[in-house]
């Protein structure tokens, strides 16, 4: 115990737990505890919401789904499954490195990111994970955020089928 005088050292003792509280490890630690009392949640969650009337928890719920972070981690949680699904790959390294660095911009036509795009963001310019190469899966090399409408124009094409296309416009125009 590196305070000995509790009551003198309390806010001291307060800060050094926030400070844990707000580190890598202690997020971990939460995060462990949280896994292992749903209980708690559950009933930390019911006192919260039966403080607040259903018009504003539904507002603060919206406000929480119409956050750029949370629509990115939705795309991602969707690859993810998809991935499991599908026998694939999916590198949770994605989740950290898009939440640390949120996408502005299509990585294929550069548009702004419109993150108030309604329901499923990854129409029109809202973002869309993509998988470069369709034959691979969502690793780090692979996967890039792009706009909807790349993505609906790009589905799963490979770089042959574009060049193709390609070829076709321009032999008739
Ligand atoms: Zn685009």
């Amino acid at each position: 115990m590196p305070y000995k005088d509790l009551e003198a050292n309390r806010d001291k003792i307060r800060a050094a737990g926030n400070k844990f509280a707000r580190s890598k490890k202690g997020r971990k630690h939460r995060k462990k505890w949280r896994d292992s009392h749903p209980e708690n949640i559950r009933a930390n969650t019911a006192r919260y919401r039966a403080k607040m009337a259903p018009e504003e928890r539904r507002a603060n719920a919206k406000r929480y789904r119409d956050k750029p972070a949370t629509k990115i981690k939705r795309r991602l949680q969707e690859a993810q499954k998809r991935a499991l699904e599908e026998g694939g790959f999916f590198d949770p390294r994605l989740i950290e490195r898009s939440l640390a660095n949120i996408p502005t911009h299509c990585a294929c036509c550069g548009h702004v990111f419109d993150y108030n795009v309604s329901g499923r963001g990854c129409r029109n310019y809202g973002p869309s994970i993509d998988r470069v190469v369709n034959e691979k899966w969502y690793t780090l090399e692979n996967s890039r955020w792009i706009c909807g409408f790349c993505n609906a124009r790009k589905s799963d094409s490979t770089l042959a089928i574009v060049e193709m296309i390609a070829t076709y416009i321009r032999q008739n125009s």
